[in-house]
């Protein structure tokens, strides 16, 4: 159904099913609401028969027959996929009436499905038209409310002709001028993924160029092909109708380290972790990636590869089943998010979404396709795209660079199992086993059962790779980069990981293996000891209480952090609401997530939201900010919220809206001046007053600056919250991810013990109560520190607040208090920790 006017092409789609129709952005599926399978439609059914949307010809048809594809004669291609997680039902509840190839008139069915069976089986049967080339399409105008199936307009596409669609990828060039990669961990995954989806809000065709070397913009394998390096200098180019604009906003990206938080990475580059030595021939050693001591039976996992065949079938079949089988990855990963999600578990979730990333990464898409143009099966071509872009990783400079090609194959891996049926090996392992594996994929780390495995060890990675970091999430004792020879143990052989030392013994004497279940027993005990003392005030030895609070960063944090003891929260990271998404959130979106936290936390427990915390070293994509040379010393925190007064007031209003649900405190970040602070309250002022709401304000202590005018402040506000981890770096100008001098810029250093002495003493003289959220108030050691220096709150990571409020009930303030005075007369970092380790217990 073509419809055309003099200006403008029409592609008229009816109404595949009848129901009401449901914007895609609300579909509670990330790989639709995010629009990675393309925009559209989604439709809440109530009939059963699936009916061609227009005249075409079927061009894919999922095996699962859940989901399929027409293709108009203009070359549109639309795709229908009934329900969510259906392709689990494996054709269950499906009843294919055309086949691959047929062509249909639209109103024609496509497929019958039993609404019953899949009313139960399936979490929920939305179903989407979408059109996955958008190049081709210029405009939607999707109908609202009631639809009927083949006779209502569901949704007109206004055409762009290809010959357009070409020209608006290629109008003007424009080329940035040389943008130096800032000091950091170079372009790797998490930066790469960011540059990349900033890319794909632009039309134009991106490059990236490292010296004689260039890459698509947007694909992150080939961003990370480039191995681009802290100090590189790169240039972007594109061409295309919105050239200038991408060049700008690429540019301005790059500059700003694309949201890589040096501080994040989690080892300095050039600075291995230190391998355990072996003292004896029972001992094998190899990189400490999770503390903590663990004893059991070897279990040796050695997942199968699967058999593929090399020649495919005809090339457009073998398309369809790579389509299929990546759309289904995506579902598959999609599924271990929402678990993993409700774990609470932010690096997990985060390594997934690189996944799903990489599964439409066109690169990857184009060298498979390749393959299968030459007459390969989808799974051979496949296997080499993944496997050549995964060894071009593995030779790469970089460690961290080099540890990303682990998930290339874990992707890539996914994928083949699809293609070829087979099931992935099982991972399942019996109780109390210590793991030993060549390589764990990231996904396959993600489901490791923490009540059956004790400890893990792998012959390959660092402690910078995903193994790592989710052994360390699930507090599991682990060693990467162990000795070969670990593979060579005997499964059920008893061993004792040491995940601090990276030692894993064998043949251990009676003696030695009593000795270390006494110590793993003795950690459990203070484990307990931690978790009693979280559900209690935190109060010290003689009887002053504190607050302990938690820092958080979503909904689903505040959950834990309540679980875990936390008596309210002292610092809501607004910023992670705003981060990896290609527009900022609404006032809707905003106000959902705040007044979920608050009810969480109900009305007993304070809640300080801060506002956005962006720019400089935590850029936006929608937001692009000039390069600075000196990103730390430029347009961050408050100072973009007054520079962008619509999104500020934006986040104001949502905060506020949340406000009758709790005990909300508004927090501004990086204040330096007083008039921030007026700026700032001003038009908190006119928002509260235009919705009628109030809420208690205060700022963060960040900037020396502040803490010698916080008197004047302090008049202002309600409250401080000190962020140590800035007013360090800014105190001693060392920059807090400096790889060489990060470990010198020490919050225990006595210039920022005196910082905060004096923000204390500010405070406390107007009636003000003080916090610390910054990373020292999680610190065991600086605890009779600031307990000395009389700070009222601390807000600490969900971790700690059991160990925190712990060993508060085993301190005296009135002991701590002369402590603090003495560190305050010292002269060195080192002088103030060797005081505080006598009191280490
Ligand atoms: C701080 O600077 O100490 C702080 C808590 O803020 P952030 O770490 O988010 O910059
Ligand atoms: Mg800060």
């Amino acid at each position: 159904m073509v419809a055309s006017t003099p200006a403008t092409v029409h592609l008229d789609l009816l109404a595949p099913l009848s129901g009401v129709m449901f914007p895609l952005e609300a579909v509670p599926d990330p790989v639709f609401a995010r629009k990675l399978v393309g925009d559209g439609v989604s439709i809440d059914p109530t009939s059963s028969e699936l009916l061609a949307p227009m005249a075409g010809t079927v061009t894919q048809l999922h095996p699962a027959h859940h989901a399929i594809a027409l293709t108009s004669e203009a070359g549109v291609e639309i795709l229908l996929h009934i329900g969510l997680d259906t392709v689990a039902l494996k054709g269950e509840g499906f009843t294919a009436k055309v086949a691959l190839g047929d062509r249909v008139a639209a109103g024609q069915v496509l497929i019958a499905f039993d609404p019953e069976l899949l009313g139960r089986k399936a979490r929920c049967l939305l179903t989407q038209m979408v059109i996955p080339d958008g190049a081709r399409v210029a405009a939607l105008h999707p109908a609202t409310g009631l639809v009927v199936a083949g006779s209502t307009l569901a949704l007109r596409l206004d055409l762009r002709e290809p010959a357009a669609a070409a020209a608006a990828a290629g109008g003007s060039t424009a080329q940035s001028g040389i943008v130096i990669q800032p000091e950091g961990s170079g372009l790797h995954a998490r930066p790469a993924a960011m540059l990349a989806a900033a890319a794909k809000a632009f039309t134009s065709v991106i490059s990236l160029a490292r010296g004689g070397s260039e890459a698509n913009a947007k694909s992150v394998v080939a961003l990370l092909g480039l191995g681009v390096q802290a100090g590189d200098a790169l240039t972007v180019k594109a061409t295309g109708a919105d050239a200038r604009e991408a060049v700008a906003a690429l540019a301005g990206l790059l500059g700003a380290g694309c949201g890589d938080r040096p501080g994040q990475a989690p080892a300095p580059a050039g600075e291995p972790a230190p391998r355990g030595a072996a003292s004896g021939p029972g001992e094998l050693a190899g990189v400490p990636a999770s503390p903590g001591l663990a004893a059991g039976r070897v279990f040796q996992y050695r997942p199968e590869a699967p058999a593929v065949v090399e020649t495919g079938q005809d090339p457009a079949r073998e398309q369809t089943f790579l389509e299929a089988a990546l759309q289904d990855a995506g579902l598959q990963i999609e599924s271990i998010k929402a678990r993993v999600r409700a774990s609470a578990d932010p690096a997990r979730v985060e390594i997934l979404s690189a996944h799903q990333e990489l599964l439409a990464d066109p690169e990857l898409k184009a060298a498979a396709g390749a393959g299968i143009t030459a007459g390969q099966s989808a799974a051979f071509a496949w296997r080499a795209a993944f496997s050549g872009c995964a060894a071009r990783l593995d030779g790469l400079e970089s460690a961290l660079l080099r540890e990303r090609a682990n998930d290339v194959r874990d992707v890539g891996r996914r994928v083949l199992t699809l293609l070829t049926g087979a099931t992935a090996a099982g991972l399942e392992p019996p109780r109390d086993s210590i793991l030993i594996a060549e390589s764990l994929t990231p996904s396959e780390a993600a489901q490791l059962d923490r009540t059956k495995v004790l400890g893990l060890c792998t012959t390959t990675g660092g402690p910078t790779g995903h193994v790592a970091i989710l052994a360390r999430a699930l507090g599991i004792p682990a060693i990467v980069g162990i000795d070969q020879a670990a593979l060579a143990i005997p499964g059920q052989a008893l061993v004792v990981l040491d995940g601090s030392r990276g030692i894993l013994r064998r043949d251990l004497s009676e003696a030695a293996l009593a000795e270390a279940r006494s110590r793993i027993e003795q950690q459990s005990v203070v484990r307990v000891q931690e978790r009693e003392a979280a559900q209690k005030p935190a109060v010290t030895r003689d009887g002053v209480a504190l607050e302990v609070a938690a820092n958080i960063r979503s909904a689903q944090e505040a959950r834990e952090a309540v679980a875990a003891g936390a008596q309210g929260i002292g610092l809501l990271r607004s910023e992670f609401l705003f981060l990896n998404r290609e527009t900022p959130p609404t006032e809707d979106e905003q106000a959902a997530e705040y007044g979920a936290v608050a009810r969480i936390l109900g009305p007993g427990r304070k809640l300080v939201i801060r506002t956005l915390d962006v720019g400089g070293d935590k850029p936006l994509a929608y937001l692009p900010l000039p390069p600075e040379a000196n990103p730390f010393l430029g347009l961050r925190g408050v100072r973009v919220s007054l520079e962008r007064p619509d999104l500020f007031r934006t986040q104001l209003r949502a905060i506020l809206r949340a406000a009758p649900l709790g005990d909300l405190h508004i927090m501004f970040p990086m204040v330096s001046t007083l008039e921030e602070l007026l700026a700032a309250k001003a038009i908190l002022g006119e928002e509260a007053l235009a919705l009628g709401r109030s809420a208690k304000v205060g700022v963060m202590i960040e900037v020396p600056s502040a803490v010698l005018i916080a008197d004047a402040l302090a008049r202002e506000v309600d409250f401080f919250s000190i962020g140590t981890n800035d007013l360090t770096q800014y105190c001693m100008a060392m920059d807090r991810g400096h790889p060489r001098l990060a470990r010198q810029a020490d919050a225990l250093h006595p210039a920022v013990l005196q910082l905060i002495g004096l923000t204390v003493a500010s405070a406390h003289r107007h009636g003000r109560w003080v916090g610390v959220c910054g990373g020292l108030a999680s610190d065991l050691l600086a605890l009779p520190a600031l307990l000395g220096l009389g700070v009222d709150e601390l807000s600490v990571s969900v971790p700690a607040i059991g160990g925190i409020k712990a060993r508060l009930a085993r301190l005296d303030q009135a002991a701590c208090a002369p402590l603090a005075q003495e560190l305050l007369q010292m002269s060195t970092a080192a002088d103030v920790r060797a005081r505080l380790a006598t009191l280490a217990e």
